[in-house]
């Protein structure tokens, strides 16, 4: 099941070809994307993420997206999505074939990956890998775009490959100094230690997530602390839970980090997953 529109809210064939091949989105990955959960036909936290495309968009030069028309076309894949009870998002903004001329926008809906339904379930194991960035870079060099959620995740994809090869599910990025930690390729990273939750500050060169703050939120309700604070990779080992956040993925455990068992998260997570969905309940 795939649903596909266009900002004026009409829908399109996902089957029929509709983007150039000269859309400097594909050409060179030149665009921005966020990806949301949408579930029961609400799609989840859709403010921060239009918020976080328009500050991607920024961060790119590219024109502010046109919020109501986001609106419109996230509603009509919601009103015409006859799938499953969730489904992941996917809306797409590329500086389109001429760089002075109109930006490439649609919004589809598809299916989620069962293997992220089963991690969901089952946890994940993870390996460290470098990003070759260090925590101040981001503001160093804003060229570089760390920190906003472009097309250009051909990097991320391949750590996950070299994931796969090392025999893991996915990864956690560490900067050059080896010992902090970022993010995951698709995700945000959120340690638990003793009643208290920890993420790194997104200054550091990696995306605000709009699941880790979410995650945060419900945790507080239910008695927890929380913090955004500088991670290092020994703390993972010694930590009560560690865990990544995404929209799609939700709360993941990790039980295996550079192939070494974690502490059993398993009720940490279940009480920080009925916290979160207790959001939309
Ligand atoms: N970090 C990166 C690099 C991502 O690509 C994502 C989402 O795909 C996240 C973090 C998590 O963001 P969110 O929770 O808003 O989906």
């Amino acid at each position: 099941m795939r649903v596909l529109a266009f900002l004026n809210g009409n829908l399109a064939d996902p089957d029929e070809p509709h983007i150039r091949v000269e859309d400097l989105g594909l050409m060179r990955g030149d665009g921005v994307f966020e990806t949301v959960l949408v579930a029961d036909g609400k799609a989840r936290e859709l403010r921060p993420h239009l918020d976080r495309m328009a500050r991607s968009a920024s961060m790119l030069d590219l024109p502010e997206p046109d919020d109501a028309a986001w609106q419109r076309a996230t509603q009509a894949v919601i009103d015409n999505w006859s799938g499953s009870r969730e489904f992941a998002l996917k809306l797409v903004y590329t500086r389109g074939t001429d760089p002075e001329g109109e930006p490439t926008a649609f919004a589809l809906g598809i299916e989620i990956d069962p293997k992220v339904l089963r991690a969901r379930e089952e946890g994940v194991a993870v390996v460290t890998l470098e990003r070759g960035i260090d925590p101040g870079l981001a503001e160093r060099a804003p060229w570089l775009l760390l920190g906003a959620k472009s097309l250009s995740y051909a990097v991320n994809m391949a750590a996950v490959r070299e994931a796969a090869r090392r025999g893991a599910d996915d990864v956690i990025f560490t900067a050059s100094d080896l010992n902090s930690v970022l993010e995951g390729p698709t995700s945000n990273v959120i340690v638990a230690r003793g009643g208290t939750l920890y993420t790194p500050p997104a200054g550091i060169g990696i995306l605000p997530g709009t699941t880790q703050a979410a995650v945060f939120r419900a945790a507080e309700r239910a008695g927890w602390s929380t913090k955004i604070e500088m991670v290092r990779t020994p703390d993972l080992h010694s930590a009560d839970g560690v865990f990544l956040a995404s929209s799609v993925r939700k709360l993941t455990r990790v039980h295996t980090l550079d192939h070494q068992p974690l502490r059993d998260s398993s009720a940490i997570h279940a009480e920080l997953a009925q916290a979160y969905e207790a959001l939309y309940a």
